[in-house]
């Protein structure tokens, strides 16, 4: 079920304010429904005819509802860089397309007289929105309905006590599109901001005829191109990056100037950087085509980037005992996401050719259980967006600590050493004494 809401608005503005609705691009242009046959207008006729002949509002010329309706609808469409469109069906020569004069039934519409005694006296128009959908926040339509007892003027009347229809159907049309006010009742509030369409009241005489500055700014928030900054997305990248602008269909950049965060700068977004690192790549652009924003739009968004350089796979090799060692992994971790996959690989002797004696093993810092007293050689391989590299030592287990002989991609020193060899050593003599004692 449809849920009925009266616009309430945020009473905090200084500028523009939205309604926390859009119109969805794919619902493009909004129909605007009135029920004005060019028939004089008369309340009682227009009840009698199910709203849709004779419901102009009665102190206006025959007709003149449905163009104001259609020059309000054409104030918010005709502004540059915004994708919102307004379309009035045409209730001169077809009030029952047109919608009928009737807070009630869909789609959305103009209606005079107040048929359902919805708005409050001395109130001169209100617009109701109905949302639904399965969150119920979905705009659904809206309803503009005029005070009934209340005399209009026509637009482009003279001033006199009667209130401005024009005035008030582009004002509430704004409200239709989104938007709040420029600023509320008792508000500090700019001279140029009281000029707005979207100012909180609709003066009797000398109201606005054109969108200012504000009311603008506020549409093209709202429909206008909508531009983000693509850098492969969040997780890290390689050293080389292509960053791309997206912009909101049909719009398209027009220029784009990249600054990489690293003091270098282009009108392209692919860039190459020297080191790793988390950078901000900010990007000013123009966008603009060549009928909804031929006066173009501008603006500055950033994107943080973190770019990796391959790996530099560092580790050393604790003999626990003869058959038990622990991968003990040294490689320099700065950056989160620069290293997605550790695997190590074990073969036995001092080269890493043959089968591996174990299989493959995942993990930062795996504990190894081997057969005893023999020389292994391991592997450990790191892959990132950077890149892969390998880091290769040799140790035994005989002797219950490691040598290492470096390797690719290895800057490391290996524990033990010569000194490790000296303990091994020492342990075979030992074992070696009573073999001989039994020889003598
Ligand atoms: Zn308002």
């Amino acid at each position: 079920m449809p849920t009925l809401i009266v616009l309430a608005l945020n009473p905090s503005a200084h500028a523009f304010e939205t309604l926390g609705y859009t119109w969805p691009i794919e619902r493009m242009p909004v129909e605007l429904g009135v029920a004005d046959d060019g028939q004089p207008g008369n309340p009682a006729d227009c009840a009698a005819s199910g709203g849709l002949t004779a419901c102009c509002e009665e102190t206006l010329p025959a007709g003149s509802c449905y163009e104001a309706v259609q020059s309000a609808a054409a104030l918010w469409s005709d502004a540059t860089c915004s994708l919102l469109e307004f379309e009035v069906p045409d209730g001169t020569s077809n009030p029952v397309l047109a919608a009928p004069n009737t807070t009630s039934g869909p789609g959305s519409r103009v209606i005079f007289n107040d048929p359902d005694g919805i708005v409050e006296a001395g109130v001169p128009t209100i617009t109701l929105s109905v949302f639904g959908g399965d969150e119920f926040d979905e705009l659904e339509q809206v309803v503009v309905i005029f005070n009934d007892g209340m005399a209009f003027r026509q637009p482009g009347a003279p001033c006199d006590d009667a209130v401005d229809l024009q005035a008030h159907l582009n004002h509430h049309l704004g409200h239709i599109s989104g938007l709040g006010h420029s600023c509320d009742e008792g508000e500090p509030c700019e001279p140029e901001l009281k000029e707005a369409v979207m100012y909180w009241t609709v003066p009797d005489c000398g109201a606005p005829t054109e969108l200012a500055q504000d009311d603008i700014d506020g549409l093209r928030f709202l429909y206008g191109p909508r531009a983000t900054l693509d850098c492969g997305g969040e997780s890290a990248q390689a050293l080389d990056i292509t960053c791309t602008l997206q912009v909101t269909e049909p719009y398209v950049a027009t220029q784009t100037d990249f600054d990489f965060g690293d003091g270098s700068d282009g009108t392209s977004g692919t860039h190459t950087y020297a080191e790793q690192g988390t950078y901000t790549v900010a990007v000013e652009y123009v966008v603009g085509d060549d009928e909804s924003c031929v006066d173009g739009a501008s603006g500055t968004t950033s994107v943080e980037v973190t770019v990796c350089a391959a790996p530099e796979p560092r580790f050393e090799v604790d003999v626990q005992s003869s058959t038990q060692v622990q991968l003990l992994n040294e490689t320099a971790v700065d950056l989160p996401g620069c290293i997605n996959d550790a695997s190590w690989t074990v073969f036995e002797g001092d080269s890493a050719t043959g089968d591996p004696v174990v299989e493959p093993l995942t993990g930062w810092e795996p504990l190894l259980q081997l057969p005893e007293g023999a020389t292994y050689t391991a592997v450990l391989e790191l892959a990132g967006p950077g890149g892969t590299a390998s880091a290769t030592q040799t140790f035994s287990t005989s002797g219950g600590s490691a040598s290492n002989n470096g390797g690719e991609g290895c800057g490391c020193s290996g524990s033990g050493g010569a000194a490790g060899w000296v303990w091994a050593l020492g342990l075979a003599v030992a074992m070696g004494r009573p073999a001989r004692r039994r020889r003598s």
